[in-house]
């Protein structure tokens, strides 16, 4: 590059991360993938790799090269067998799942959001809801991984299994994922039932609840004592006339809080009563049956903040009763509903948020005023207390030293990293922030 060239910039969704890298790529193909990190090498630049940009945080903020992998699409093979689907890491999930679809296949369950790239949400553990249901990357059966010195590692549990397990959730640490071979199951639709119910006789039983559905979640607006509630369980019955309606009343929804919130730009303590004054009513039937990705996924045009812990099961309620208290002594609301999730433990990727146990997932979205970014703090402090993990992909202050003795194979994820990339290549400040330097443990163990 010649050193009077204009820099390209790059910035993030939600406009909270940007960055003006020496050079940024990008690679369609595994060759110029190779190619990418061989020039990186030459050049002597740090690598961090992008999808879409949808995390909150600088986890892709470089001023050395920027990869960014959103060229690098399509579905390679599907498998009507296994079955399953190999995909190049920067395909979107919302195009993935409409391939599957004219194959007669689905991913098993999906966060709600369509436009992120696959390789993205994996690399960050990106979830959706239900206690049988693992994080994206749980779904991942082999991955081709090119680290540092641009070898393509063919990965999966039989070949290398720690650096597969470990690359599953790697927050782009370990190298560039060029493809992913995901496990499907047979297309489906879901029933979906929505109601509302006291806070506290869901929390009162809330294993109870988490087990009630296959997927379930719960919305709560913190000044009141009543939650919404949704569910949604297989169904061999067809889609219900207008059951789309559902799925744009969501994005309807978030448009209202966005609303609100610039309304209540001014003073986040108005927020309830903003909320009342300009909520929608919900159009189209209250139980509907639609295909599962259109009932997982929905629209967000409306750009906002989100914050999101992994809990113990089992700590959830208790943390919500203690968020319930934190916010009101704060005296500050945001117009989003806290949303809590739950998930299966994921056995095998040491940096799972969901590693080793049974997750209740809580998240606080705020619109991006100041003000309101500040309640994020509340809920921070309020889900470290009780043993969360921060979503690798939200906004958050961890750094390592809050993170290692968060993750029982933190050190496991560590000698793997220092074996791949032992220069630090993908090891941007923010990286380091978060992970720490590569070979800090292996050094101290030699001296
Ligand atoms: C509106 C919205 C809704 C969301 N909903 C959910 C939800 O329901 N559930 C949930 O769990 N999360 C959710 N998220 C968070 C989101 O899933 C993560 O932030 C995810 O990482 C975004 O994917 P991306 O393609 O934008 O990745 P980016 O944010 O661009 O990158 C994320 C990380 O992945 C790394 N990376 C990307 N591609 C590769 C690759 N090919 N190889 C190696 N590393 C790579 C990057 O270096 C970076 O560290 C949501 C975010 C938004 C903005």
């Amino acid at each position: 590059m010649s050193p009077s060239a204009p820099r390209a910039s790059w910035r993030n969704w939600s406009g909270t991360a940007r960055c003006t890298p020496r050079r940024v790529l990008r690679p369609v193909g595994e060759d110029a993938i190779v190619d990418a990190v061989t020039t990186a090498a030459r050049l002597g630049l740090g690598i961090r790799a992008a999808g879409t940009g949808h995390s909150f945080n600088q986890l892709s903020v470089t001023d050395g090269l920027l990869v960014d992998l959103t060229r690098h699409t399509g579905v390679e093979s599907v498998d009507r067998t296994a079955p399953s689907v190999t995909v190049r890491s920067g395909t979107r999930l919302g195009e993935l799942a409409a391939v599957l679809r004219r194959a007669g296949l689905a991913l098993p369950d999906l966060g709600t959001l369509a436009e992120q790239t696959v390789g993205g949400a994996v690399a960050t553990g990106n979830h959706g809801t239900g206690l049988s249901f693992g994080p994206l990357s749980s779904l991942v059966t082999a991955l081709r991984l090119v680290t540092a010195d641009g070898t393509v590692h063919r990965l999966d549990a039989a070949k290398d299994p720690e650096l597969f397990h470990c690359a599953r959730t790697s927050v782009g640490a370990l190298g560039l994922v060029s493809s992913l071979t995901l496990r499907c199951v047979p297309a489906f639709n879901l029933e979906v039932r929505q109601s509302a119910a006291p806070l506290e006789a869901v929390l009162r039983d809330f294993s109870g609840w988490a087990a009630s559905a296959e997927h379930v979640s719960l919305s709560w607006l913190p000044w009141r004592r009543d939650v919404g509630i949704r569910t949604a369980e297989r169904t061999a019955a067809p889609p219900t006339p207008r059951a789309r309606l559902r799925r744009y009343s969501t994005t309807a929804q978030e448009l209202c809080c966005g609303v609100t919130g610039l309304a209540g730009r001014g003073s986040a303590t108005a927020v309830p009563a903003l909320s009342r004054a300009l909520s929608l009513p919900v159009p189209g039937p209250a139980t509907y049956v639609d295909v599962s990705d259109r009932v997982f996924t929905f629209p967000q045009p409306v750009r906002f903040i989100a914050l999101e812990h992994a809990l113990p099961l089992e700590r959830t309620p208790d943390a919500l009763r203690e968020l319930g208290g934190a916010l009101r002594r704060a005296g500050q609301y945001s117009p989003y509903s806290v949303l809590v999730r739950v998930g299966a433990a994921d056995e095998d990727s040491p940096l799972s948020p969901a590693y080793g146990r049974a997750t209740g997932y809580v998240n606080l979205t705020v619109p991006r005023s100041a003000g309101q970014v500040e309640l994020l703090r509340v809920v921070e402090h309020v889900m470290r207390a009780h043993g969360g993990r921060p979503h690798w992909g939200k906004a958050h202050t961890a750094t390592a030293e809050v993170l290692a003795p968060r993750y029982p194979r933190w050190a496991d994820f560590q000698r793997v990293r220092a074996r791949v990339d032992p220069e630090g290549r993908f090891a941007g400040d923010y990286a380091v922030r978060l992970l720490g330097p590569v070979g800090a443990r292996e050094r101290a163990g030699a001296a």
